[in-house]
């Protein structure tokens, strides 16, 4: 009786509604650093796309109304205009493999997320922070969460290593997404899967996702097709960073419709 009640009243607290977000933060193992190899800028392959070329933000647009990207554009990278909110590319993608470069800008002050945060969403799936995010911060010599450091899967998995550069200088992120397949009715006939190197190093290795990134409480799928890549504005205080060469190479995946 009195293990059916304790029962009980575990079930009743875990649909509780009182989810906070340090439930799903985990600290500990942390991944060993590792000093990257140098940064090299090297050009795209000829047959990717190139979703910024160093001039302009015209394959990107603000994901609130649609209008014109509003992030700042000098010397070759663009940069996080603060308030102005998230940027999507106007295409979307399915499975995809991309290249993408940022920088956390020398001097940031700040701690733990509120440190250079932004994120690359891998598939938009909605307004504001839906989707799946690989989390874009200042790793370097500054602790936070495993599951929410630079290279984790936001609030699902850490990643193997901290390859993170010092701030300032430039870093890349190269990722093999295979977009998640749904039925009909809704179910997930193939969870997303991703692999992604953090300047040169393995950090998720095919790692299966358990969902869309959630702030507070457990992820979860919900249906969508194609969708848009989209970067965070996260409105933490420290100063914005940048991104620089971004390409993408679509890959043949009939399935993601
Ligand atoms: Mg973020």
């Amino acid at each position: 009786m009195k293990t059916l009640l304790t029962m009980a009243m575990l079930l009743a607290a875990q649909a509780t509604p009182s989810a906070r977000p340090e439930d799903t933060e985990v600290w500990t193992p942390e991944p060993p650093v590792v000093v990257p190899g140098a940064f090299s800028a090297a050009p795209p392959p000829a047959d990717a796309v190139r979703l910024f070329d160093g001039r302009d933000l015209s394959q990107w647009a603000s994901v609130k109304d649609g209008s014109a990207a509003r992030w700042t554009v000098a010397d070759g990278a663009f940069t996080v205009a603060k308030g102005t909110g998230n940027i999507q590319t106007r295409r979307s993608f399915g499975s995809y493999q991309l290249h993408l470069e940022w920088r956390i800008p020398a001097g940031i002050t700040g701690d733990g997320q509120a440190r250079g945060n932004s994120g690359l969403f891998l598939a938009s799936t909605g307004d504001g922070d839906d989707g799946y995010e690989l989390q874009i911060m200042d790793s370097y010599r500054n602790k936070t969460y495993v599951n929410g450091q630079a290279g984790s899967i936001y609030k699902q998995f850490a990643p193997l290593a901290n390859p993170a550069r010092a701030p300032g200088e430039w870093q890349s992120y190269d990722v093999i997404w295979t977009a998640p397949i749904f039925a009909a009715d809704g179910s997930v006939m193939r969870p997303a899967s991703m692999t992604a190197f953090f300047n040169g190093v393995l950090v998720q290795d095919h790692t299966v996702l358990k969902g869309t990134t959630r702030y507070i409480g457990s992820p979860s799928y919900k249906p969508h097709g194609r969708a848009p890549i989209k970067l965070q504005d996260h409105g933490d205080p420290s100063a914005p960073i940048s991104f620089g060469n971004i390409w993408i190479r679509e890959l043949p995946d009939a399935a993601v419709k």
